[in-house]
């Protein structure tokens, strides 16, 4: 087990940001998560998985623990589904394609989101009208405190949009170990988000398949979303906030092009992108902290801004669309 000292964070976080953790080890077995929590003993602990949702906005003053644990495997079937356990370790994307290959399905819409399995259900990640939640069946995590392993079935994780349990009651208490996934024999097409369908137009697609739709959901997000391997940035930054219909309504009066999509229970999602784009932010750029030119919703670092340089941006940002709109927006990165 190595333990490093001092070491510059800045290759572990798509953000690309310079912060220092005072100690950093991997761990890829609970045992090794075990020792390393107990030669912690009581000092700040990060759990790090790809690096691919959070901030920092100083140096980390404990301990960075990055999760290193392995394998992907079929555990048992029955007959609709495939049920797949996945180490929290594993690449995201990789574990998508896997699926795709054996021909396991409900996955597909979710390609090319960066970070790793064990992160997946911290935010019930979503996209292309497909969140976690809807393929979950079970996960394992270790509780620090009380060094035991617990499973958590779906309806302990009180998934929502891009929340779960473990970013609230249960914060900063479990490490995740393994999800296991429920994934369909015969696939539920979901082509209706986004622009799925012009896609596998485009694309001459004359009969649909889980790989046809990963295809065409990895050309749209490259189109879309910065890579974060050439400009640093952690994919939105800002949650879609919610709103009460009514309220949209009224400022679909004043503001024709507003988007919004029903979301229930009288409630309407507004596109954060939107908003901020009208606030006049799009390609705005301060020192090496900007809103990206093509993408509103993404703040960036262009090399060498500070995490806390980002925070001002999103700071001023939440301010002037609040002023505008009298709606707040919330940070989805997790701020370190
Ligand atoms: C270009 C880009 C596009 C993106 N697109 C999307 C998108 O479409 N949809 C979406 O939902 N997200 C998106 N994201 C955000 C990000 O990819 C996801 O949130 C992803 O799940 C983060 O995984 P990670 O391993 O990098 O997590 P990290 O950033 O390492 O960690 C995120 C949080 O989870 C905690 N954590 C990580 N692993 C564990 C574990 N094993 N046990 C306990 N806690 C843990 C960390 O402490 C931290 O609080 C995007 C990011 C980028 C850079």
């Amino acid at each position: 087990m190595q333990i490093s000292q001092h070491l510059s964070l800045k290759p572990y976080n798509s953000f690309a940001i310079d912060a220092k953790a005072k100690y950093f080890s991997a761990f890829a077995s609970p045992a090794t998560l075990e020792s390393l929590l107990s030669t912690a003993d009581h000092e700040p602990i990060l759990i790090l998985g790809g690096g691919s949702n959070m901030l920092f906005t100083t140096d980390f003053n404990g301990w960075v623990l990055k999760n290193e644990c392995k394998g992907i495997s079929l555990v048992k079937e029955d007959d609709d589904y495939f049920y797949v356990k996945a180490a929290a370790g594993e690449n995201w994307h990789q574990f998508v394609m896997y699926c795709i290959q054996q021909g396991y399905a409900g996955v597909e819409n979710l390609s090319l989101i960066p970070g790793n399995v064990g992160a997946s259900p911290m935010q019930n990640i979503g996209a292309y009208g497909v969140e976690i939640k809807d393929v979950f069946h079970e996960l394992e995590a270790f509780h620090r405190e009380e060094r035991k392993l617990r499973t958590f079935q779906l309806a302990d994780c009180a998934f929502g949009y891009r929340e779960s349990v473990f970013k609230n009651k249960y914060k900063d208490q479990f490490v995740i170990l393994s999800v296991t996934f429920r994934l369909r024999k015969k696939p539920v097409f979901n082509t209706s988000y986004g622009a799925i369908e012009q896609e596998l137009e485009r694309m001459g697609i004359k009969e649909l398949s889980i790989q046809a739709i990963s295809e065409a959901v990895i050309r749209i997000r490259r189109s879309k979303l910065p890579d974060p391997a050439e400009i640093g940035n952690a994919g939105s930054f800002f949650k879609n906030p919610t709103i009460p219909t009514v309220q949209f309504e009224q400022l679909r009066q004043s503001f024709a092009t507003i988007i919004g999509y029903p979301a229930g229970n009288g409630l309407t999602k507004v596109a954060a992108g939107w908003l901020i784009e009208q606030c006049g932010w799009k390609g705005y750029r301060k020192g090496d902290a900007g809103c990206h030119t093509r993408q509103a919703l993404v703040l960036v670092n262009y090399g060498h801004a500070t995490g806390d340089e980002i925070v001002q941006l999103s700071t001023n940002i939440i301010n002037s669309v609040q002023e505008k709109f009298g709606i707040h927006l919330e940070r989805e990165v997790n701020l370190v």
